[in-house]
């Protein structure tokens, strides 16, 4: 027989587990179905000091610590692969793995992933020299070389981390400026193992077993050169998770999920928080926020339904 829950979170990130927290307060039945590792990306994110209450804390163990809350409030988490969720009447399925459960409500938090430079050779070298995160996979470039792709916060933070190990790491960025908050920018600037190459696009990667070369263009004067690296990192921005919901939700022109200030989709019951949804900013601080919200407002329409 299928389980009911009072309320699903697809996504066990910031968003998700504050959501489960919350809901577990009011005392819903609630299930997180979490993909990977609880904390999502945050899990794997060196260090914050922009999330308040902590002046510096590594994003596994704010994920812990975020974890450990909403299960003491009777949140159940499992991992699995949501692929579908259908609204029939009042009773949503949410599908994952070979699975699915019913729910009366749902908060869909299912965050993003890495978005890809798709470049020869990017799919080839994946796991073999080309990597989407450096917490995972940092310590394997000790005393080598890297390029770590892209201008924003998570490429230079990330370029940070890999100084601890690499001996010279090259930000390429496709603009003359970066995105990045300006004081991570000022760190990465006295960091003497970070160069910089601007105004260039990576076009091709290529080696043998592993990475070893790259092929870059520089924009402005065209000109193509190729250089020897031992790893490339990605970080140009995430896609958000959306497919599950495609039916139950609009989407904006980005492709995020449109919501109303309750977090609330076109369909009623469906909620959605954090990285899939149409907003401005995009950090830990304001998907904790979304949770609480949705979780908050779930507990109204349930009330009601
Ligand atoms: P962003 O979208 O902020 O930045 C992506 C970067 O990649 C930009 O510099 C962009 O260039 C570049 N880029 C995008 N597409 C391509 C492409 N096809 N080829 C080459 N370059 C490309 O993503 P982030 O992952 O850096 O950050 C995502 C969100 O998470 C942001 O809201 C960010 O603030 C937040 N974040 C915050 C952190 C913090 O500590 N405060 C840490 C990490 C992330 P261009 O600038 O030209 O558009």
């Amino acid at each position: 027989m299928t389980a009911v829950y009072d309320l699903v979170i697809v996504g066990g990130g910031p968003s998700g587990l504050t959501a489960g927290l919350y809901a577990g307060r009011a005392m819903l039945k609630t299930l997180i179905i979490e993909r990977a590792i609880t904390g999502g990306l945050m899990a794997v994110t060196d260090k914050l000091e922009n999330y308040p209450g902590h002046e510096s804390i590594t994003g596994g163990d704010l994920s812990a610590i975020m974890e450990k809350q909403a299960r003491k409030f009777g949140a159940e988490i499992v991992t699995g692969d949501t692929s579908k969720i259908e609204k029939n009447g009042a009773v949503f399925t949410v599908f994952y793995d070979n699975k699915n459960v019913e729910a009366r409500a749902v908060i869909y938090a299912a965050g993003s992933v890495p978005r890809k430079a798709t470049v020869p050779g990017e799919k080839e070298f994946t796991g073999k020299g080309v990597s989407y995160c450096a917490v995972c996979d940092g310590a394997f470039y000790r005393n080598l070389r890297v390029a770590v792709i892209g201008g924003g916060d998570s490429s230079l933070k990330e370029a940070l981390f890999l100084t601890k190990f690499a001996s010279e790491v090259v930000i390429i960025h496709r603009r003359g400026e970066l995105r990045a908050e300006k004081i991570i920018q000022e760190e990465v600037k006295k960091n003497s193992k970070i160069k910089f190459m601007l105004d260039t696009v990576i076009t091709e990667i290529s080696g043998t077993d592993f990475v070893e070369k790259i092929k870059v263009k520089n924009v402005k004067t065209e000109v193509i050169s190729e250089h020897s690296f031992d790893g490339v990192f990605v970080f140009i921005g995430y896609e958000p998770q959306v497919s599950p919901v495609s039916g139950l939700a609009e989407l904006s022109a980005r492709g995020r999920i449109i919501v109303d200030k309750s977090g609330e989709t076109k369909t009623p019951g469906l909620f959605a928080a954090g990285d899939v949804t149409e907003k401005l900013v995009n950090q830990v601080a304001t998907a904790v926020g979304d949770g609480a919200t949705c979780a908050v407002a779930a507990e109204h329409y349930l009330a009601k339904s």
